[in-house]
This record gives structure tokens, sequence and C-alpha cells, in this order.
């Protein structure tokens, strides 16, 4: 695709795309089987500096910015949807979220750790009632003489249970008006508090690398520096983290579609019938270069996101765009590429029904298709500036 990326964006391509061929390719496929996590290759992937890109380096990052992060991930997620998910909940939410609302100390405390994965990251806002509608949370936190106590329980959270913190939002005032200026957000010690419990969630229909689970709350206690921000500013923080958060699970989209793509061509070129390749047919050749352009598109939304974000500018409605156009390109793309394959598609053997699988999520996480489109729409009837 032409557009002027740096040496260095190259040059970090290049080696994102190694590591994803050598570490994470030949044990995809068991990994999977086993729905194996690997923290060392978190760590390893924190080790070439994936996680630092988007932090200054003052807090341990290399400040390689949201274009160089949305590069990775897509070449990452290109071979593993699952193990595109690191660069989210390390540093593209927790960490971003704590460079930009946090205290210096918090600050020090936090993000370095989380570049180099020294501690595993999370965010938690959803809840068995609570998905889209972020301000009907119920998870609340009643502040005492030296904290809070925080009493509730999330669900569908990225990395609950390996998690070591988390970036969790809270109700600390009920009666708010309007009520979402009573949600708080706190960073909290998931492993050393008593009174919090995780277990994975166990019915995933995909993203088998990348550990989902639930968060229970049960009277634990967390200490007075461990709120984020102004107490009742939870929700425009939730709102800027999933900024980033949108933009980094609609890079790992267009990995998922680029993979679909790739392996498509291959195997139309190598499977005969009738005589003669499948890539022959008219018919496939369609459904490879809509699967092409709807890629590219995804792509070049993800970019201009990136890059607005890179000079500072804010990036919602591109956000929503690109999230919106790469989790449809990625199960669009999964959906022709399992057709292509014909029965092969259907086998484990072959990873387009793990690409299939894994693109549906895209379309839920950090707010579905449907809430993207209400975003966009929203700026389109000048409902939203
Ligand atoms: C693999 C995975 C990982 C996740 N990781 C995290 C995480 O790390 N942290 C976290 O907090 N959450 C996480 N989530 C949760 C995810 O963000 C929510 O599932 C998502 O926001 C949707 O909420 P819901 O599932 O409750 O759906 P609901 O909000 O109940 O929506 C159900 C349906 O109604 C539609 N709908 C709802 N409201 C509207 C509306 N106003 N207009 C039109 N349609 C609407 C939706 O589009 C959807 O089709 C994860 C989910 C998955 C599947």
């Amino acid at each position: 695709m032409d557009f002027d990326l740096n040496e260095e964006q190259i040059a970090m391509r290049e080696m994102a795309r190694d590591f994803a061929e050598k570490e994470i390719a030949p044990l995809i496929e068991e990994d999977e089987k086993e729905h194996r996590f690997r923290p060392e290759l978190v760590k390893k992937m924190a080790e070439l500096g994936f996680f630092g890109c988007v932090i200054p380096e003052e807090y341990g990052g290399n400040g390689a910015g949201h274009l160089a992060s949305v590069i990775l991930t897509e070449e990452i997620a290109r071979v593993s949807a699952s193990w595109g998910l690191p660069f989210n909940v390390q540093t593209m939410g927790p960490g971003t979220t704590i460079v930009r609302w946090g205290t210096e100390e918090q600050k020090q405390k936090y993000v370095p750790a989380l570049v180099n994965a020294e501690t595993l990251g999370c965010f938690a806002i959803t809840e068995p009632n609570t998905g889209s509608d972020v301000a009907s949370m119920e998870t609340y936190a009643v502040e005492t003489d030296d904290g809070f106590v925080l009493n509730g329980s999330k669900t569908w959270i990225s990395n609950a249970h390996v998690a070591d913190v988390g970036i969790v939002f809270a109700y600390t005032d009920k009666k708010a008006e309007p009520k979402y200026r009573g949600i708080s957000a706190f960073i909290v010690d998931l492993k050393n508090t008593p009174g919090i419990e995780s277990r994975p969630i166990e019915t995933k229909l995909g993203l088998f690398c990348a550990p989902t689970g639930e968060i229970a709350f049960e009277d634990a206690k967390i200490p007075k520096d461990s709120l984020l921000g102004k107490k009742g500013g939870g929700f425009k923080i939730c709102m800027s983290m999933l900024d980033c958060t949108r933009l980094s699970s609609a890079a790992r989209a267009v990995g998922v579609a680029r993979g679909c793509l790739e392996e498509s061509a291959k195997y139309a070129l190598e499977r005969k019938q009738f005589g003669r390749p499948i890539a022959d047919f008219q018919m496939i050749q369609d459904q490879l270069a809509r699967m092409k352009v709807e890629e590219d598109t995804a792509r070049l939304l993800v970019w201009r996101a990136a890059c607005k974000k890179d000079r500072g500018e804010r990036n919602t409605l591109e956000v929503s765009m690109a999230k919106y156009a790469a989790a449809e390109a990625a199960v669009h793309a999964a959906n022709e590429a399992v057709k292509i394959f014909g029965s092969y598609g259907f086998s484990s053997e072959y990873p387009v029904e793990r690409y299939l699988r894994d693109s549906k999520s895209f379309q839920i996480v950090e707010g579905t298709s449907n809430i993207q489109k209400v975003i966009i729409a929203g700026y389109v009837l000048g409902k939203r500036k």
C-alpha cells in the first residue's frame, strides 16, 4: 500500500512480521487447541519495544507513535488475533490512560512496568447487566477514611485472571446528574487485594490464546491513591481510553482480513477443480477482489486515525469509522475464505475457521459495530462534535 512510512516504521514492521512467523506461527495451532496463554511471549514482545510505541520515553516507552503501534499490531494479528491482544491490555488501554490522567507517582509506578510487561494489565468496564450502555454499570466504590471499598462484578474482561493490575470503573456517586458523572476510575492491584476474585470464561467462540474472564469485588479495600483522575471523572477517562483500544482492535481486525486474503489467494492457486485452479473462476476472483478492497480500505482508515492521534488531534470519529470498517472487513473476509476453502474451510487443519471464529470478536469488543455506527451517525447529524 502506498503510504509514506518512515524507515523506523518499515523496520519495525519487518521485525514484527519476523517475530510472528518465528515465535507465534509454529505453535499457534497447538496453543489454540490447549487454549494456552504464554506470558513469556508477552515479555518477548515487550523486549522488542512493541508496547512502548504509544508511551513517552520518560515512562519507559520509545515514542514511535500510534501509527507504528497499529502496524505492529496488524503484523501479529495476521498470524494470530489472540496475540494482538497484549497491545490493548498493556499500553493502548491502561498505559496511555495512566499517562494521560494519572498523577506523576501513578505514571512512574505503573507505566514502565506495563511497557516492559513486568506487570500484565487489563481494563474492566463490562458487567453482566452492562455492555454498550456503560453508564448503567452497577459496581460501586464507597469512600472511607483511608480509601475506597469496591463491590460488584465485571465480566468479559480480557486478561481478567492473569492481570496484575487493572483500570476498574465504578460508581462513586449514584445520585449524580447526569448519572455518568458519578463514575470514577481506579487503578487496582488485582493480585494482592483481599476481596477480589477472578476466573476464566471457558465458553468462548474464539481467541483461545487470549485470556478472558470475570472479576468479582466483595468489600475489596483499595487505597486512596488508586483513584485515577478526578472523582466522578471516570466516564470521560473511559471514553478517552476507548479511542485508543478501539484503534488497536481495528488494527487486529485488519491483520485478520489480510490473513484471510493471503491464505485464500494461495489456496485458490493450488486447488484444482474442473481441470484448472479455482483461481481461474471469475466468481472466486470477485470474492478475492472484494476482500482486497475492504482490507485496504480498513487499513487506510486505521492509519488515518492513528496519524491523527500522532498529530495530537482528537480522533473519535476516525477511530469509530476504522473500527467499524475493519471489524466488518475481517468478518466478511473470513466468511469468504471459508467458502473458498470449501470443506477444508470447515476444518481446523487450515487457519481460516479460526479466523472466522476470532473475527466475530471485533464486531463486539470496544463497542459493537452498531455502537460505532451510532457514534459515526452522531457526527454526521451534527449531534457530536
Ligand atoms: C473477547 C471479548 C473481550 C472483551 N474484553 C473486554 C475488556 O477487556 N474489558 C471490558 O470492559 N469489556 C470487554 N468485553 C466486553 C465488550 O466490550 C462488550 O461485550 C461490548 O461492549 C458489548 O456489550 P454486550 O456484550 O453487553 O452487548 P449489549 O450491549 O447487550 O448489546 C447487544 C446487542 O444490542 C446492540 N445494541 C445495544 N445498544 C444499542 C444501541 N444504542 N443502538 C443499536 N444497537 C444497540 C448491540 O450492538 C448488540 O448487537 C469483551 C468482549 C469480548 C467478546
